[in-house]
């Protein structure tokens, strides 16, 4: 969907890829070797990957939206606002089932898009904190779970999933959510495949972080879900040492109120040295992966 190219432009969107594959490969080689080991505490486990886990941080404004295409299972975190075509784009590519969505927390730009996903598209289980929220969406969300017949499992920290050919899911975060702060409630996962391995923080803040720091939970990721669009009130310096991601993606709309994401997140990402992504500026952002390397996608050319 692009609709000017320039030399420079191109460039950045070829070299950029690159970088990420020879940070990661750098990381591997060096000392970040070790933190794969499956003997350091807090790391978790290589998986034996087989196939490619291709992971969607779809565009939808601001909210959350992201589709993982693992080689056994359609996975689908958050659906942005109501009619944010979350279900469009899934169909429009193929995908006639969904083994598992998750839900991070209730709030409208998390699961406003997820109701034309449960009416439209086959899902076997939901995966949600388990925190109610006073809104017609929520409720209209609770109903389809009900009316769809879907299984439905309450997120909290330990939980973990096989989801075959070596991708493996584990529930961080919550232990135990409040609904009186509905974004420390939020589902916080990591998703491994082979040596490469995701963390979705949804919109959990500060808090979340230092009980996620406090934890014996497996941090490092090669790719960090920036919490909560960018906000100043995620993403702390110690937290963001403690995931080391190779590269971080920001959902989150262009001109937002909430002028996300603030200067103090790019500051601390840019500090930890951390190639940014932003659906704001590069549309709909692709990495595929086959366990060993990743290769990053994005829509749109805009720096
Ligand atoms: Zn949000």
């Amino acid at each position: 969907m692009q609709t000017k190219t320039n030399p420079l432009s191109t460039a950045i969107k070829k070299y950029f890829p690159i970088v990420c594959i020879l940070m990661l490969l750098f990381a591997f080689w060096t000392g970040g070797c070790g933190s794969f080991s499956i003997f350091e505490a807090g790391v978790s486990p290589e998986t034996d990957a087989a196939g490619t886990l291709t992971v969607h941080f779809i565009d939808v404004g601001q909210g959350d939206a992201i589709f993982i295409q693992a080689p056994e299972n359609n996975i689908l975190i958050d659906g942005g606002e109501r009619n944010s075509g979350v279900a469009d784009y899934l169909q429009n590519r193929g995908v006639t089932s969904l083994n598992l969505v998750l839900s991070t927390h209730p709030h409208n730009d998390h699961i406003g898009g997820l109701l034309a996903v449960l009416e439209n598209i086959p899902v076997q289980e939901v995966i949600d904190p388990g925190v109610v929220h006073t809104t017609k969406t929520f409720e209209d969300y609770l109903t389809l779970i009900d009316t769809q017949d879907i299984k439905f499992t309450v997120g909290r920290a330990g939980l973990t999933r096989d989801l075959g050919e070596g991708l493996t899911m584990q529930v961080l975060h919550p232990a135990d959510p409040s609904a009186s702060n509905l974004n420390d409630a939020s589902l916080v996962t990591k998703f491994t495949f082979g040596k490469v391995s995701f963390l979705f923080t949804g919109d959990a803040e500060e808090k979340s972080e230092a009980l996620l720091l406090s934890s014996n939970y497996p941090l490092q990721s090669t790719i960090l879900k920036v919490g909560h669009h960018g906000s100043s009130s995620s993403t702390s310096a110690p937290f963001l040492e403690a995931v080391n991601p190779v590269c971080a993606v920001i959902m989150v709309g262009a001109d937002n109120r909430y002028e996300h994401p603030h200067a103090e997140t790019l500051q601390t990402l840019a500090a930890a040295g951390v190639n940014v992504y932003r659906t704001d500026l590069q549309g709909t952002i692709t990495i595929t992966t086959d366990g060993e390397t990743f290769h990053l996608e994005h829509e749109k050319n805009n720096p």
